[in-house]
């Protein structure tokens, strides 16, 4: 099987004004998008249709960053709506504090979700051990609605200096895309 007839909406978390976790100047609003785009590379390789949030550092146009998801929810319902898209993935980076997670989130009351995470989970864990998966109540969770299944991954913690290298970002993307065939071969 390939991907074909797949339509993936990629999410490359923060942007713009809001840069989310910074360490020693790397900033998660870059390494979100890096991981984007090398994941919607190695999708449409695959036969997926891709399509992105933000290809660009930009913000939603928010007051403050509750507000620019809440902007960002509602631009992916009113743009992606009725576009059948099977999967929605939002790309994030947690802190590099010791309790941060790596892993990957679903939405409450979300079994499809709940399979995505699972799978994307076991695959994830090849790039990067002990990652886990667990429900959460969050904006880009819970409230988009054009996607059968939707994943947040923290793909990692911002000290990691893997962010700066093209071939291990192509990596952890690579894991992704395997994690996302395990799912559709489960559901479908
Ligand atoms: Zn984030």
């Amino acid at each position: 099987m390939d991907l074909s007839g797949k339509k993936i909406l990629i999410d490359p978390g923060h942007g713009g004004e809001f840069s989310g976790k910074t360490y020693k100047g790397r900033q998660e609003k870059d390494c979100t998008l890096k991981i984007s785009k090398a994941l919607e590379n190695l999708l449409e390789e695959e036969g997926a249709t891709v399509y992105m949030t933000r290809t660009r550092d930009k913000d939603f146009g928010g007051k403050n960053l509750d507000d620019d998801i809440n902007k960002r929810v509602k631009y992916i319902n009113e743009r992606y709506s009725g576009k059948g898209i099977d999967v929605l993935l939002s790309i994030h980076v947690n802190t590099e504090r010791l309790i941060s997670r790596v892993g990957v989130l679903y939405p409450e009351k979300g079994k499809a979700s709940k399979i995505l995470a699972e799978n994307l989970a076991r695959k994830y864990a090849t790039f990067m051990g002990n990652t886990g998966y667990g429900e959460a109540d969050l904006a880009i969770l819970r409230d988009t609605k054009v996607a059968g299944a939707k994943a947040l991954i923290e793909t990692g913690k911002i000290n990691q200096s893997w962010y700066d290298d093209d071939e291990e970002v192509e990596q952890a993307a690579f894991a992704i895309v395997a994690g996302l065939y395990d799912y559709f071969r489960e559901i479908d």
